[in-house]
């Protein structure tokens, strides 16, 4: 009989014990839970806080009895694992209720205690409030149902922004102070611009590239001076992997500050494995070391733990960093790597945008959205995906995760065949459209130049080409763009210019066309990939903001 330990009860060290159990009857499993509660829906929380999900049980989603009804696994609440003895395979438990320690010898050691909020050590920072666990929901719950009039939330990642929504959901006046000069790192500049704009037409102000320097008792100054008002201030700058307990224990901590695990997520202790936010994890392009604190790839490690342990045969599963968002009426989507860390990494791709309507745009309600993929321009590989909609985002980022992790190239999208009705889609849906754009650009069909190049090939003799009808280039263009609608080129082709042509129209599909019949007339000409839709989305370019 095995005797297991599991440190930390959610999501990695919960989707170990119960695969485990699934596996092996005879297994002595405890599960150590230093909060109150265990298998908790630390994803659900922001919304706790915001009066969406307006019962608290409902993120409860299992307890100590109904884990031991169910599987037999002895929970132990209010516990912590204060030290790890890998001679003698044992740990030091303390209960909080009754302040008792003891011991829990152990076969396996499972390690998964998350990751800890990054607390920056400036004045006032007791005052601020994190967001980890029931606990801290509760608190804040509490804080913000004494109706303060202003919050600050520090940090404009995944979890401000939703912190911010859902203050503003609970009538409070909010504000995100972010140090880089954009939030959701995630996306790219041009990307990121369509959710400044739904944050601030929803009344959250932002505070972008500005660093926090002291929190006061009415308000929060920044490094700059500027002070916001702030009855209330959520601190969520990241999260770094709970490592204090392994390192102390000794096992091997890797180079991104996780602890190291292999393949089968066993630690340098192969009698201990560590899953979740507390572990680096492999990076599914470069197979460098990453941190991806996110909650699929943990549920799905715990498993693996469990298999390699009952000796079943495992599937190593390198991290995409598939994630999702809800930014107001905005969903925004990712997988994959950026433009930003492909550029800094040194590596070449092929930018392509694209701003699809969610489905056939002649059935009621649909939506615009903007696309970006990123691809490899020798072996043709997706890179990465962004997406930001109204609707419909979600699964057209979800279709491309399937396609990176299995393998299906750029071009290759094209050849999807999925479900298509007007209310759903489009006969040619976002998705293989990204694949047909992929193969014009990629072949040299189409060549295209992206939002960022275009003032250097203005400046190399470049003649803009609008391709757009006059009333659209009337409401916005480029800085010296002539205008010659599409279906006119032919019967105008003396007011072509001379040289290189850069072409741009709305997103970019009559650019194509009309770049297409240029280039067969003779001219050397180019698409501007995105169109005038992309380039007024970039941070330079948007205050002629034209939305998705
Ligand atoms: C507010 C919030 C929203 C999130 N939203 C999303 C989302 O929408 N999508 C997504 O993919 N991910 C989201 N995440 C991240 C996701 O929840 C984590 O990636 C995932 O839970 C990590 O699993 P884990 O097992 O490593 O850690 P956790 O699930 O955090 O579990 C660790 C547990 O270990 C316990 N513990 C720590 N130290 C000890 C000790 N010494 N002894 C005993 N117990 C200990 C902790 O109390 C904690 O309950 C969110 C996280 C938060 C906090």
């Amino acid at each position: 009989m095995k005797k297991i330990v599991v440190i930390g009860g959610v999501a990695g060290g919960m989707s170990f014990a119960a695969r485990m159990r699934r596996l092996d009857e005879t297994a002595e499993i405890t599960v150590i839970e230093k909060s109150g509660f265990v298998s908790y829906a630390n994803c659900g929380l922001p919304y706790y806080v915001g009066g969406v999900i307006e019962n608290e049980d409902s993120l409860l989603l299992q307890t100590p009895q109904s884990l031991w009804k169910r599987f037999r696994l002895d929970v132990r609440t209010g516990s912590e694992v204060l030290r790890i003895d890998r001679e003698s395979k044992q740990v030091d438990v303390l209960n909080h209720a009754d302040a008792h320690e003891y011991s829990l010898s152990y076969d396996y050691l499972i390690f998964s205690p998350g990751a800890a909020p990054i607390r920056p050590n400036l004045p006032g920072i007791e005052r601020s409030l994190s967001l980890r666990n029931v606990e801290d929901a509760k608190r804040m719950f509490d804080v913000v149902s004494l109706k303060p009039t202003s919050a600050v939330v520090i940090g404009g990642g995944f979890i401000g922004v939703e912190m911010a929504e859902n203050l503003v959901h609970r009538g409070i006046k909010t504000s995100i102070v972010e140090a880089q000069n954009q939030v959701l790192m995630p996306l790219d500049p041009e990307m990121v611009t369509l959710v400044h704009m739904e944050l601030e037409s929803r009344g959250v102000k932002l505070f972008l590239g500005s660093a926090l320097a002291s929190i006061n008792v009415k308000n929060v100054v920044l490094a700059n001076g500027t002070e916001i008002d702030a009855d209330l201030v959520i601190m969520a700058i990241g999260v770094r992997p709970e490592v204090t307990l392994a390192k102390s224990a000794g096992l091997e901590i890797g180079e991104r500050g996780g602890v190291k695990v292999d393949q089968f997520n066993r630690t340098s202790d192969p009698s201990i494995y560590a899953v979740g936010d507390a572990v680096e994890k492999t990076d599914a392009l470069d197979y460098s070391a990453a941190l991806v604190p996110l909650a699929n790839i943990a549920n799905r490690h715990g498993r693996v733990i469990a298999d390699h342990i009952a000796g079943k045969i495992v599937r190593p599963v390198p991290a995409q960093g598939t994630a999702i968002v809800k930014v107001f009426d905005l969903t925004v989507a990712t997988s994959g790597w950026n433009e930003k860390k492909l550029t800094a990494a040194g590596r070449n791709f092929v930018a392509v945008h694209n701003h699809p309507a969610s489905h056939a745009g002649y059935y009621p309600g649909a939506q615009g959205m903007a696309l970006k993929l990123l691809i490899d321009p020798q072996s043709h590989q997706i890179l990465g995906v962004q997406g930001v909609g109204k609707e419909g985002v979600d699964k057209r980022i979800d279709v491309i995760a399937t396609a990176m992790r299995g393998g299906i190239t750029a071009p290759e999208l094209a050849d999807l065949e999925l479900a298509y009705a007007p209310p759903f889609g489009s006969a040619k849906d976002p998705v293989n459209m990204l694949g047909y754009i992929s193969e014009n650009v990629l072949t040299g069909i189409t060549p295209t130049v992206q939002w960022h190049e275009v003032e250097k090939k203005v400046s190399e003799g470049y003649s803009i080409l609008d391709v757009r009808s006059v009333a659209e280039v009337d409401r916005g263009t480029l800085p010296g763009a002539q205008n010659l609608p599409i279906d006119e080129i032919r019967e105008r082709k003396e007011e072509i210019p001379k040289g290189k042509i850069l072409v741009t129209c709305q997103v970019g599909q009559r650019g194509h066309a009309a770049t297409r019949l240029l280039r067969e007339m003779g001219y050397e000409a180019f698409n501007l990939d995105g169109g005038y839709m992309t380039w007024s989305n970039s941070p330079a370019n948007n205050k002629e903001k034209v939305g998705i």
